[in-house]
């Protein structure tokens, strides 16, 4: 299949999309992204990467951060599942309410509560957002990806609702480290900078059964479906349902307008639009990777 006439189609198939939607807006910095800018990657297994548009622009990750992080604690053992769950919460993505219910345990790794448990847990081995950052500058080949400082800045001055999310769970004994600090690291782990190009790159070890682009190995193949399994379930705030139904894929999705979708065996794809539908979905990335699935039959189903 020629990938780079394909992402081509795909571009123009979606522009009357590219726009749509509504940006973040809980901080200033993702407030004022342009929002008619569109960019698409394809990493393949064989190291190969194909891009449309803007998908060499860095663009703010936000929670996609929460697939690698998962994958980077998981690489050391698999305890931080006595913590979380892994079934699909309903609820939005920052909801306290469940937690109480459920005695501080949150559904999922991939709603803030979730995460910020797989950052405390990361945070047990060492500095989180070093971690990432290595792994991330290591697979995209770009050493200078970093933390948008004013980015971190903006988020740790809104960041009272994840802050409520983290005393809840410490209160629960669901926490390892102090709140500060795992707070400090979720913040900066959301606030990194990468291009489509980037994030298909450092997220094709998820395609490759859990081989990184070194041929190490970086989970076992357990670990890269069930990994896969909890983005497909859980990874589209609480429009997972539509996700799956439309684009049929594994995939998760940030605020700042990107999402990450894997095939298995064969490519990890990264799509960015910054207009957001009323989940919180790219509207023009969401398309794109319906038209993607589409167009090549290569859905999980
Ligand atoms: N920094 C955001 C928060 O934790 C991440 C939101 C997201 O992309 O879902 O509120």
């Amino acid at each position: 299949m020629d990938l780079a006439a394909l992402l081509d189609r795909i571009a123009d198939d979606v522009a009357p999309e590219i726009g749509r939607g509504a940006v973040a807006d809980y901080i200033p910095a993702l407030a004022r992204v342009e929002p008619r800018q569109f960019g698409m990657a394809i990493a393949e297994v064989d190291g190969s990467v194909h891009g449309v548009g803007d998908w060499r622009r860095p663009f703010s990750i936000q929670s996609m951060s929460k697939v690698f992080t998962l994958a980077l604690v998981l690489a050391h053992d698999d305890g931080v599942w006595t913590r979380v769950g892994r079934e699909p919460s309903g609820d939005p993505f920052n909801s306290l309410v469940q937690l109480e219910h459920e005695d501080g345990i949150p559904r999922n790794p991939f709603i803030n509560a979730g995460a910020l448990v797989v950052t405390d847990e990361l945070a047990h081995h060492g500095d989180a957002t070093e971690a990432l950052l290595r792994f991330l500058r290591k697979e995209s080949g770009h050493p200078e990806i970093d933390v948008d400082s004013e980015v971190a800045a903006s988020e740790a001055e809104h960041a009272d609702r994840n802050r409520a999310l983290a005393y809840f769970m410490a209160s629960y004994r669901n926490m390892r480290n102090p709140v500060p600090a795992v707070l400090d690291q979720y913040v900066r782990q959301c606030s990194i900078a990468m291009s489509c190009h980037d994030v298909a790159r450092s997220a094709v070890f998820l395609a490759r059964h859990g081989l990184r682009n070194d041929g190490s190995r970086l989970l076992g193949q357990s670990a890269a479906k069930r990994v896969n399994a909890v983005m497909l379930t859980c990874g589209t705030y609480d429009a997972a349902g539509e996700f799956a139904y439309r684009v049929g894929l594994p995939g998760k999705s940030g605020v700042g307008g990107g999402i990450v979708a894997i095939v298995p065996g064969r490519c990890a794809v990264c799509v960015w639009s910054p207009g957001l539908d009323a989940r919180g979905n790219s509207v023009a990335g969401v398309a794109a990777l319906d038209r993607f699935t589409t167009l090549t039959g290569w859905s999980i189903f």
